[in-house]
């Protein structure tokens, strides 16, 4: 690839966003329209959160739910030809079936291409964006697609004679379970989706030690079931106006809906798909206090465990191997013999853990001023991004249009996914993120045909 090329658009990050972005481009964009998309990991596709290191890793939500692509729904369904429309399949296989998409793009386009680089620096320029990689290649882009999904956790809040013990795993996306020892205690930080995914890949390469968990509040996702269905949210009596009142009519509602044979998961489905609408019309106070006060709850209840991790999860508990601990790690110290004592204090008082590794599934860093990522220092150095006034990722426009460090939106510079988690909240799933990606290439297809419109009158 030559140093300096121009595209008509570049997109950052190859998992589940860049991908779908690239394959609505190719079938929405102009025939000459060129397409660069570059990734510092592996194939195009999976991205980090569907390059699963074990088959055992299942989606968080059914095969009917989980299409690629927007306006057919069952197009994910054809593409497993064998499995029903309700099963929880393994993210691996998700991860596949992007990459098939990517290169099915690829096939139609000769001159949509990939690169495998990590990406630097974007710099605003006349007309153009600059794109720098690590190697010091240089792009130019008229459009710049910034997908680049989750950061690993924060993990400043641990003593460092935790995160800097060797049995300290940072990334809880990407790391190899073969590699932490089989015996000992293991220390799990953390109790969401990705705390319960941990203790499945320690179980399934053999360890065979006690598993201890902790979190702040103690509170673990409830078990998925595939068969729930969104309710349709207008006929339900919801008060949306303040996180209380939403709180206290969710409740309500839910309550009815049991007692009607109905299951509870078909409310917070309907919530979900309103969810975006719901958080831009609250004040931020509220959005603070919901953070705050409510998120936790509303998570365990959204964020739900597919049945066959929750099996894990049960048996280890009722084999006395499974220990939970509410509280937060207040201190650490390196033992002689190699492990790491760990104290914790809660409301029930402390506890202290010797343990052999850690792994931390505190959930992805949104905060862009503690990720410790060249691209996103050099693009809030520049000016070029903010954080959303929330600190849970970027600012950006409701057309997805990222802001500068002015508030002003680029005309040309679209963010979509995680980073977004400030505007719209609900963003990070596969529905949501294939109408983001829908949208931003309807916006740059569009831009781009008016272009060569103006430039053939
Ligand atoms: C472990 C996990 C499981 C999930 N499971 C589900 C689920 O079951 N159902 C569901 O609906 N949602 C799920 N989600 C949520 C959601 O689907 C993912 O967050 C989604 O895949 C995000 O896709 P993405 O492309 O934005 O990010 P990612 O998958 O994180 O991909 C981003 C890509 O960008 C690349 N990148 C980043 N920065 C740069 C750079 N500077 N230069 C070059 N490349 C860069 C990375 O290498 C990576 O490949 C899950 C999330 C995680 C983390």
């Amino acid at each position: 690839m030559d140093s300096g090329q121009l595209f008509d658009a570049v997109i950052v990050g190859g998992g589940l966003a860049g991908t779908t972005v690239a394959a609505e481009l190719a079938l929405t964009a102009p025939p000459d329209f060129r397409l660069l998309l570059i990734d510092a990991g592996g194939e195009p596709g999976p991205g980090t959160a569907y390059a699963a290191p074990s088959n055992r890793l299942f989606m968080n939500g059914t095969a009917r739910a989980m299409s690629a692509v927007p306006g057919d729904k069952h197009h994910l369904v054809r593409w497993l030809q064998t499995e029903p429309e309700t099963a929880l399949i393994s993210r691996r296989a998700f991860g596949r079936y992007l990459s098939e998409r990517f290169r099915e793009a690829l096939k139609m386009r000769p001159a949509f291409e990939s690169a495998h680089a990590e990406v630097v620096d974007v710099a605003p320029g006349d007309g153009a964006f600059t794109i720098v990689d690590a190697h010091g290649g240089e792009r130019l882009a008229r459009h710049v697609v910034l997908a680049l999904g989750n950061f690993e956790p924060d993990y400043g809040f641990l003593p460092p004679a935790l995160s800097r013990h060797s049995g300290f795993v940072a990334d809880p996306w990407r790391f190899a379970a073969s590699r932490l020892p089989r015996h000992g205690d293991a220390l799990v930080v953390g109790s969401g989706l990705t705390a319960l995914d941990a203790i499945a890949l320690l179980d399934e390469m053999g360890f065979d030690g006690r598993i201890h968990i902790v979190s702040r509040r103690g509170l673990v996702p409830c078990v998925d079931n595939p068969f729930a269905h969104a309710l349709d949210p207008r006929s339900l009596d919801l008060d949306t106006s303040t996180p209380y009142r939403l709180l206290q009519t969710l409740r309500a509602t839910a309550r009815r809906h049991v007692a009607a044979g109905g299951d509870w998961r078909d409310v917070v489905e309907a919530i979900r798909t309103i969810s975006p609408r719901i958080w831009t019309g609250w004040s931020e106070r509220d959005r603070k206090r919901f953070l705050r006060h409510l998120q936790a709850y509303w998570s365990i209840h959204r964020y739900r465990v597919p049945p066959k991790t929750a099996a894990v999860y049960d048996r280890l508990r009722r084999e006395g191997r499974l220990i939970r601990h509410r509280g937060q790690i207040t201190d650490a110290a390196e033992l002689a013999n190699g492990r790491v004592r760990v104290e914790v204090t809660g409301p029930m008082g402390k506890d202290t853990l010797v343990v052999s590794a850690t792994i931390n599934c505190t959930g992805p860093n949104g905060n862009y001023e503690r990720v410790r990522h060249p691209l996103v220092a050099a693009l809030l150095r520049r000016g070029v991004m903010r954080p959303d006034s929330l600190r849970l990722g970027i600012d950006a426009t409701p057309e997805l249009r990222v802001r500068d460090a002015r508030g002003n939106a680029h005309e040309r510079l679209y963010a979509l996914g995680p980073p977004l988690r400030g505007i719209f909240y609900e963003t990070t799933a596969v529905p949501e993120t294939r109408e983001q990606a829908a949208h931003i290439a309807r916006l740059i297809a569009g831009e781009r045909t008016r272009l060569r419109l103006e430039t053939a009158s």
